[in-house]
């Protein structure tokens, strides 16, 4: 398998290319077709296996899709994660591929100044990388609304319901439309992991590797 199997643009294809990323991982071969044709997935993958790439390229064909992606406000992709090191990683993952699209992406984390992430999300973003409760902190704030957001991606699940971010998270699932796509990612399945899947999943189809 290669990245030209997948259908994406020549301009992304090109920042593939430039990242150094010759071939998909196995999470990526697994995961790319489904995430691309607009499936829900289960992805059990852990950090090292190339599992920010498979909801992150996805998520740069998805923006590109949207029909007049200026006139509105708020994030179009909304990726959660357990720490504020993650949230930084997923945030450079972002960035090596949106800058050449015209995307711009946002990261929203603890122990940054609250009144300059309200200061860069009123600016606008397209993709927002953000620790559950500074993410609902910024929405309480009104520094960004969700109504635009129809790309959910959980990362680490399990690790954010170990940390008793469960009440944020469903609290952030439910101000984002029903009818989004939603990704959840997760190196294991408990069962606390597996009901919240069971409930804002669309028959999702899940991966292993
Ligand atoms: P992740 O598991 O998403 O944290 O990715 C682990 C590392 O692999 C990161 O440094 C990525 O930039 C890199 N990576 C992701 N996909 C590929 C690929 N297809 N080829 C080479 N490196 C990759």
């Amino acid at each position: 398998k290669t990245f030209d199997d997948c259908s994406f643009s020549p301009q992304l294809k090109n920042a593939i290319a430039k990242q150094g990323y010759e071939k998909p991982t196995s999470i990526q071969c697994q995961a790319l077709p489904i995430v691309l044709s607009g499936m829900d997935i289960i992805g059990i993958a852990k950090t090292g296996s190339g599992k920010t790439a498979a909801f992150v390229l996805p998520m740069i064909v998805h923006i590109m899709d949207q029909p007049e992606l200026a006139k509105e406000e708020g994030p179009i992709g909304v990726i959660c994660a357990p720490t504020r090191e993650l949230a930084h990683q997923i945030y450079l993952e972002c960035k090596k591929f949106a800058k050449s699209h015209g995307i711009r992406v946002s990261a929203v984390y603890g122990g940054m100044s609250k009144l300059d992430q309200f200061k860069e999300l009123k600016a606008g973003c397209e993709i927002v990388v953000a620790t559950p409760g500074r993410l609902i902190d910024m929405v309480k704030m009104k520094a960004l609304t969700m109504l635009r957001a129809t790309y959910l991606v959980l990362d680490e699940a399990d690790r954010m319901f170990d940390l008793g971010f469960e009440p944020q998270i469903r609290s952030i699932v439910g101000q984002i439309r029903p009818d989004r796509q939603t990704l959840l990612f997760s190196a294991t399945m408990p069962r606390k992991v597996e009901k919240l899947a069971r409930e804002i999943l669309s028959d999702p189809i899940r991966v292993t590797v």
